[in-house]
């Protein structure tokens, strides 16, 4: 495990989290080891490197892990889109579904300008409703989204096909089989 190439090696999975029927694929296991970091940031970049790219949209919370290492490698800003109440200055607002809730995502109504190429980043797209809600806000402030990267997808939860039928192509790393 200290050495493998595969990414769910080093990905856990914590059954019955935050509720029965859920399996919670941790990456906390994964940022933990250097390897296993580093292999997911490069290979989450990969596809982009070279495209016209200004800015790294990541969704709260574990995506600000990703998006930060992403936006430092390729050189750009990076964009936080948060939970309600958490942004201090103006912000546009979108309400979504989650696998396990529902919930309010936010991003600052300056953050992005029309003028931006935004590359999205999350850990885990499980029924895509989170990211639904991002390309919702990041669309609203006029930005044109060149893609969506994630660790892990969930396919039987559809997330994947939701994004790519919004125009937003999806690059993901691996996926794991149930919910
Ligand atoms: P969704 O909006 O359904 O695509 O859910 C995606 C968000 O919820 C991601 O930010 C994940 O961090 C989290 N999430 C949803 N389901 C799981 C799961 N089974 N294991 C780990 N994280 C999850």
């Amino acid at each position: 495990m200290q050495h493998s190439s595969d990414l769910k090696d080093y990905i856990r999975t914590i059954p019955d989290y935050p509720k029965p029927g859920i399996q919670f694929r941790d990456v906390t296991t994964l940022f933990s080891n250097p390897r296993g970091f580093r292999i997911a940031v490069d290979r989450l970049l990969h596809p982009y490197s070279g495209l016209e790219i200004s800015k790294v949209v990541a969704l709260e919370a574990r995506g600000f892990i990703l998006g930060g290492a992403v936006a430092h490698q390729l050189g750009l800003g990076f964009v936080p889109i948060r939970k309600s109440g958490k942004l201090p200055g103006s912000v546009l607002r979108e309400e979504y579904e989650l696998e396990y809730g529902q919930d309010t995502m936010e991003l600052h109504d300056d953050a992005l300008v029309k003028s931006d190429r935004v590359l999205i980043v999350d850990d885990l797209i499980a029924t895509g409703g989170t990211c639904e809600a991002g390309i919702k806000l990041i669309r609203h402030s006029g930005a044109e989204i060149v893609g969506a990267a994630f660790i892990v997808d969930l396919p039987e939860l559809g997330g994947l096909k939701k994004i790519e039928a919004m125009d937003v192509p999806v690059h993901v790393l691996c996926n794991f089989d149930g919910d």
